[in-house]
């Protein structure tokens, strides 16, 4: 699947910044959007009415910049857990009269860990409590100084509400872009990523995509996510049809077989059996992926990685009960020393898990570190389907041992099933609204509430999940023994038949020598 490409140099052309709004909500992130839209339509298309494509151009001194239509930082962080990275400038709206909320920083967080550089919009400049200055001051504390405060961040007063500020604002966007020194060729294979897609009546499956690099045509076979298809038309942001996409461009897309998710990859390939096949080896992983076959950011993996020499970063997300807390575990953190690795806390908060906090982890290879919090109920399947790492501790000291021990090479943990014990479905009942209760039989060790379980029909294995009720009698149990008779549910799945067997399981560590 990897593409062999020479890029020549030479061909490198200047592109366009691909710029996403974040911020704290009803700072104005969607009101500031659509007041860029509605000022800046690019001169070519002067007049022309902007369609919903999920991405949008304008234009300002004869150069173009690139709107994510999507704002906030869930977007942003979906995308780059699929792995797109298709922000090259973050545009963090902060409300003069309300100064930094929790999602201003989660925001800025979210940012830094992607490495993208922060342009800081003071927005709602017009209302009579407006205070600049507080907003500058509070950032301070998150390493973002203004410029004329001996630091390098910019600071824009805005009001998106009454259009002020918003050239002065492009204007900036252009020369941090001018800094970063964006470009991409024009000749070679067509790739980017997909933006948002879904399946329209007429038309079948259409997806807004930005092309990063090459140049995408009408007739080019693409495989984007898990579907492929020939390119039939190609939409732009003004609604209008186009034969070619260039890097930067966000155009609409008809002809995918399927539809693809946000945050996709998509590549041009030469012929329609290759792509097919491409599409069809991704579609095959992502259903091993999702009955857990492979997980994708473990704690052992990462240091498994780690002591490979492939990554020399252990990025955590670190969630605690109070601040005082979470500032004794950073502490703590600190003192863990050990050559060549260096640890990186991406985002400390107060409170539970949230999933938020899932996304951040799932996009930056990092573990989630909970000290006395729990995951929120989205968080932990959120957690549980992209394969992130969630630690809860209580105690600093096992948080540090556990890290700390790892790093030094003195666990090489393997996984090991171990088989809790098996029951018989003896009879099924269904009770509205929650589905369809077992009552069973345990026929062999025990089952245990909260354990991963299988149920098997027929000597196959039908589903693989998580035992979420278990009952004696009216009561809730956290274990059944052998011998008993017990009601059971598994979570989220409801198709249980007499006769079926269920397995409870869990992983264990075993330590290798
Ligand atoms: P979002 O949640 O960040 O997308 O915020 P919105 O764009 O929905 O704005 C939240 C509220 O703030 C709305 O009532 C807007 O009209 C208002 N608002 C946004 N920008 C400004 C501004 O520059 N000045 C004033 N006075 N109100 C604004």
């Amino acid at each position: 699947e990897m593409l062999h490409e020479v890029v020549d140099q030479e061909t490198l052309e200047h592109r366009a910044p691909i710029v996403t709004i974040m911020g704290h909500v009803d700072h104005g992130k969607t009101t500031l959007l659509d007041s860029i839209r509605e000022t800046n339509v690019t001169a070519s298309e002067a007049g022309g009415i902007t369609q919903h494509i999920g991405a949008y151009q304008v234009e300002i001194n004869h150069k173009k910049i690139t709107f994510l239509d999507t704002p906030g930082h869930e977007a942003f962080t979906t995308m780059r857990a699929r792995g797109a990275q298709v922000t090259d400038i973050t545009v963090l709206v902060v409300a003069a009269d309300d100064g930094v909320m929790p999602q201003t920083v989660e925001a800025i967080n979210h940012a830094k860990a992607a490495n993208v550089p922060i342009i800081v919009a003071v927005n709602k400049m017009d209302k009579p409590g407006a205070n600049p200055d507080r907003v500058k001051q509070e950032l301070t504390e998150h390493g973002l100084v203004a410029e004329e405060w001996g630091g390098d961040t910019i600071f824009v007063p805005v009001s998106a509400l009454k259009r002020e500020g918003i050239d002065t604002l492009l204007e900036m966007i252009l020369l941090v872009a001018e800094v970063a020194d964006l470009k991409a060729s024009l000749s070679s294979r067509a790739r980017g990523s997909v933006i948002e897609a879904q399946l329209d009546k007429g038309r079948g499956p259409v997806a807004t995509i930005l092309v990063q690099t090459g140049t995408l045509r009408v007739g080019d076979v693409v495989v984007a996510g898990n579907t492929f298809g020939k390119v039939r038309a190609m939409v732009n942001d003004r609604g209008r049809r186009v034969k070619e996409a260039y890097p930067s461009t966000p155009v609409e897309i008809v002809g995918l077989g399927d539809v693809p998710s946000a945050g996709d990859p998509f590549v041009v390939y030469d012929d329609e059996r290759q792509a097919r096949q491409v599409a069809e080896r991704r579609a095959g992983r992502q259903r091993a992926e999702e009955l857990g076959a492979t997980s994708r950011v473990t704690l052992d993996d990462l240091y498994k990685q780690i002591q490979e020499g492939e990554v020399k970063d252990l990025n955590l997300i670190l969630k605690a009960d109070v601040h005082g807390s979470s500032e004794a575990v950073l502490g703590a953190l600190q003192k863990i020393d050990v050559s060549g690795v260096r640890i990186r806390v991406l985002h400390t908060g107060v409170g539970a898990i949230t999933e938020s906090d899932i996304l951040l982890a799932s996009a930056s290879n990092a573990i989630v570190i909970g000290f006395n919090v729990r995951p929120e109920p989205n968080a932990q399947r959120m957690g549980e389907s992209e394969k992130v790492d969630v630690r809860l501790y209580r105690v600093i000291y096992n948080l540090i041992e556990e890290i700390e021990a790892a790093l030094k090479g003195m666990l090489d943990p393997v996984y090991k099933e171990v088989v809790l014990g098996r029951a018989e479905i003896r009879q099924v009942f269904k009770v509205s609204k929650i589905g369809n209760i077992a009552g069973a039989m345990v026929q062999e060790g025990k089952l245990v509430r909260d354990s991963q379980a299988r149920l098997i029909r027929g000597g196959v294995v039908i589903h693989d999940g998580r035992l979420d009720s278990l009952k004696r009698f009216k009561d809730d149990a956290r274990e059944v023994a052998f011998g008993y008779e017990c009601g059971l549910t598994f979570e989220r799945f409801n198709d249980i038949k007499e006769g079926d067997i269920v397995e409870a399981y869990k992983m264990e560590v075993v330590k290798q020598d």
